[in-house]
């Protein structure tokens, strides 16, 4: 039982490539790649799209970024000092 993902490459559709395979892959792809220039996505440089505001929709990648954004948002504005219950605690940050 082998465990190994498998992803389109995006720049011919009928290479099925492992996934870990897949940046080595793109390398050699791309010199024999003669369609539209495609983008290099941001948050994962295996995603090679021609319609980078579309990908970024459903990009999983993109996402996981925007939501470790929100967490240190979240994370920043607790650290925040309001003490207001009395005690005052000055903790050098
Ligand atoms: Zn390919
Ligand atoms: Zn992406």
């Amino acid at each position: 039982m082998s465990e190994t993902e498998f992803a389109i490459c995006p720049y011919n559709e009928s290479h099925r490539i492992a996934v870990f395979r897949m940046p080595k892959h793109l390398v050699k792809c791309e010199l024999n790649y003669r369609g539209p220039p495609l983008k290099i996505c941001k948050y994962n440089a295996a995603h090679r799209v021609l319609d980078m505001e579309e990908h970024l929709k459903e990009c999983p990648y993109y996402r996981r970024f925007m939501d470790n954004k929100c967490l240190e948002i979240a994370l920043t504005t607790r650290t925040a000092p309001t003490q207001e219950d009395g005690h005052v605690v000055s903790t050098p940050l």
